[in-house]
């Protein structure tokens, strides 16, 4: 396992942890002022300052990207389908313009939420099969473009309205079922918030092995939970066994980036340099 006491080499900072405080351009120079060599931005933020603006400043601020955010949202009526697939399709290319090694998905839960305007349902197995089809969709796309698709598992409080893949083996039954030849095209992005609460969450890591496991995110639990969304904790203010997780995800040789993501309304009131100064302290002591 890496010793990450000296240094914060492999810190990736997910920019939505400071979205608040400043722009894509201002995070990125709040990154070089620590010493931070990696971000995974999110679309509405490079949208922001346009892409052409955010290929540049990461170019030239010398920053390597941990992951896009994010794709997916598959769920959605007939009538929105094509809209899905072309805007799965822009994030596509636009992780390409920006040099990331994957794409993130968000699989979207019911229709109605995923896509705002579907036809109401509360069938959440014909939401997991649209899933399925829509990512097999996208990976003929991705494939084109060498881009990997990373499936992101959500804790099942967002199985509604932000994902219906809620664990860890459910996210490889379809990286196997479409990807069987494991070309690293399709893998999964493994956030320790929504998968470590998971009985299964270790043989799984193994059953992942090194070309599925294409993103490593940490954060932590508090409990109590006041925000499902946006209460999540600083490592080592909560209740998760970061560094266990990271051995076990390790032992299978992944050695990328461990990217920082938390959405949280106390750390967002938070001055930036203060937030990336204990991102740093907690990446070398407890993750
Ligand atoms: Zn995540």
């Amino acid at each position: 396992m890496r010793d990450f006491s000296p240094d914060h080499r492999w810190l990736s900072l997910n920019t939505a942890t400071v979205r608040r405080q400043g722009d894509l351009a201002q995070i990125v120079e709040a990154c070089a002022r620590h010493g931070i060599r990696a971000i995974d931005p999110w679309r509405d933020q490079v949208a922001a300052i346009g892409l052409d603006r955010a290929v540049r400043i990461v170019r030239d601020a010398g920053l390597e990207l941990s992951g896009y955010c994010r794709g997916g949202m598959f769920t959605s009526d007939a009538a929105h389908r094509s809209e899905v697939r072309d805007d799965n399709r822009r994030a596509v290319d636009e992780a390409k313009a920006l040099g990331a090694p994957c794409v993130v998905l968000v699989v979207g839960g019911l229709p109605q939420f995923s896509r705002p305007g579907s036809a109401p349902s509360k069938d959440i197995a014909a939401a997991r099969a649209q899933v399925d089809d829509a990512i097999a969709d996208m990976l003929d796309y991705a494939s084109q473009a060498n881009m990997p698709l990373a499936i992101e598992p959500l804790h099942p409080a967002y199985a509604a309205d932000r994902a219906c893949v809620n664990t860890t083996g459910q996210a490889l039954d379809i990286c196997d079922r479409l990807d069987p030849q494991r070309s690293g095209l399709l893998g999964v992005a493994l956030d320790v918030y929504h998968i470590w609460w998971d009985p299964e969450l270790m043989p799984q890591i193994a059953r992942a092995g090194k070309d599925r496991l294409l993103a490593f995110h940490v954060c932590d639990w508090l409990v109590p939970t006041e925000d499902i969304l946006n209460d999540r904790g600083m490592m080592g203010d909560g209740v998760i066994d970061i560094r266990s997780i990271r051995a076990a995800v390790e032992a299978q040789d992944f050695a990328g980036f461990c990217e920082i993501e938390i959405f949280s309304n106390a750390w967002w009131d938070r001055p930036m340099d203060d937030v990336l100064r204990t991102c740093i302290e907690r990446h070398r002591t407890v993750v």
